[in-house]
């Protein structure tokens, strides 16, 4: 008859940009995944910052109701333009990385099956959702070692930490690195990885609390810069010297910083702005000690199949040997996303934040 099976789930849906209050738990009807697409049963999470830029804005969104994804406008790969063409479609689900359970798959995908548990990091039709459609092409599959919450902490901020440490800035033994919220969800992971490739890990935390995560995960050095003065420390624990490569997600707050904290040739690797856009440096300013400054973004080092299964197959790795402890730290239903990520603003969360769905 041609009918199509509809599903119902809910879903945290954004209207206008705004606070944690913008976010709204509705129902949505799901079809059947088309060419290229999978369904899936949703069971954890992830939280990222990346999501709170969305819903306020800070990426600019092209058009409201927001379809979140919009700074993948300047995208250029296949799998990027694919993901694209979705984000001007129906939803206005936000979110970027979850884990779940195949329930259908598009007409001829080979390679997926109803009952698979996949993950992935960034999907256009955003991830807090019970049930959801995505691109199989995002997908990669969950090895049965690694738990879904842990899955859902590693895709976006694991394969964030491999890019940056293997690929940005290839951290080798005998370089000193600082890692700005070092307790943070990404951070705690690139102090471990860090550490476990023989770099001397120095980190920046807010508070007592954070320090001794920071501590356990590897890091060297912990400095709690509401307390004592960031580049001075980083000049006394280096001798003088500065670091190699300072990892700042954090962005106006600390770039100053950063810069002031390297060593001759060293690397700047701005890659979020928790804080708010740095203002920008110029490349003038760059002579004084030769310096290197990057802005990457996870999504154009996984852009091929190929990328991204190598990203994703050596977080899966050190999770399963223990080089990575993903530290579930905070775990929410879905429906009180919005707590979730005032917590996150409020820098109320340390490690990784998971939402369960509702049942
Ligand atoms: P975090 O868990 O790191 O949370 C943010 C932390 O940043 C806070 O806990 C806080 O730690 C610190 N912070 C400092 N200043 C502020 C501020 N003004 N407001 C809020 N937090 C502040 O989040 P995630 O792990 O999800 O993300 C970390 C960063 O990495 C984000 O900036 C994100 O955008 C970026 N990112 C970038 C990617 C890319 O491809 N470029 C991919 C993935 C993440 P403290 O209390 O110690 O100050």
């Amino acid at each position: 008859s041609g009918d199509r099976i509809m599903v119902k789930a809910k879903a945290i849906r954004v209207h206008e940009l705004g606070g944690p209050e913008v976010m709204r738990w509705e129902e949505v009807e799901l079809g059947d995944p088309k060419e290229g697409e999978i369904r899936i049963k949703t069971t954890a999470i992830g939280v990222n910052f990346i999501d709170v830029y969305f819903r306020k804005g800070v990426y600019a969104a092209p058009a409201l109701p927001f379809t979140p994804g919009s700074p993948i406008n300047s995208f250029s790969s296949d799998c990027v333009k694919f993901l694209l063409t979705k984000f001007n479609s129906s939803t206005n689900n936000i979110g970027m990385e979850a884990v779940g359970v195949v329930t259908a798959v598009g007409p001829g995908l080979t390679g997926r099956k109803v009952g698979d548990v996949v993950a992935y990091a960034g999907n256009p039709m955003g991830s807090y959702a019970q049930e959801q459609i995505l691109p199989a092409s995002v997908a990669v599959p969950v090895p049965p070692s690694v738990d879904h919450k842990q899955a859902a902490s590693v895709m976006l901020k694991g394969m964030t930490a491999h890019v940056l440490l293997r690929r940005v800035f290839k951290v080798e033994s005998g370089h000193t690195v600082l890692v700005h919220a070092a307790a943070g969800g990404v951070g705690s992971l690139l102090c471990q990885w860090a550490n476990a490739l023989g770099a001397t890990v120095i980190g920046t935390v807010s508070n007592e609390e954070k320090a001794a995560q920071a501590t356990q995960d590897g890091c060297h050095h912990v400095i709690i810069y509401t307390k004592e003065d960031v580049v001075a420390r980083v000049k006394e624990i280096t001798s003088g010297k500065g670091v190699n490569v300072v990892y700042d997600s954090v962005g106006k707050d600390t770039y100053k910083a950063s810069v002031e904290c390297l060593a001759s040739r060293g690397f700047l690797v701005s890659f979020g702005q928790s804080s708010g856009k740095p203002d920008p440096i110029p490349m003038s300013d760059l002579a004084s000690k030769s310096l290197f400054l990057t802005r990457p973004s996870l999504m154009h080092y996984t852009a091929t199949r190929d990328e991204l299964l190598e990203s994703a197959g050596e977080v899966f790795a050190n999770v399963a040997n223990g080089v990575l402890r993903v530290r579930v730290n905070h775990t929410y239903l879905l429906s009180e996303a919005a707590r979730a990520h005032a917590d996150l603003e409020g820098r109320k969360t340390s490690g990784s934040i998971v939402l369960i769905p509702d049942t």
